[in-house]
């Protein structure tokens, strides 16, 4: 059975993440737009893109289910995996 997400690979070399760009890359999964902690106080499901396919959003504020992101695909990302909800937002979170 395939995982539904991931952790990003760290390694020393990447540890910390410049003040200008927020978060916290131990933190943050396969699949995010940008690092976890971007935005404080706020989760991927909150956020309008955890979920949004063609348009339509399938998950609802307070849904516990991984999404893919839709931010991270339009930013190029292929075949982008599920977030978990109570991951870490990022900096592009934008409320649902
Ligand atoms: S906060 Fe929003 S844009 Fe950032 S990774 Fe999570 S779902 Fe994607």
């Amino acid at each position: 059975m395939s995982k539904n997400y991931e952790r990003l690979n760290t390694t020393s070399n990447m540890t910390q993440v410049p003040p200008s760009c927020g978060g916290e890359p131990a933190e943050t999964y396969v699949g995010m737009a940008h690092f976890a902690g971007g935005t404080p106080g706020k989760f991927c499901r909150q956020c309008r893109f955890h979920g949004m396919s063609k348009g339509k959003n399938m998950s609802r504020v307070g849904d516990v289910r991984a999404f893919p992101c839709a931010k991270a695909k339009q930013m190029g990302c292929k075949t982008p995996m599920k977030v978990p909800a109570n991951a870490h937002a990022c900096k592009y979170f934008e409320p649902k």
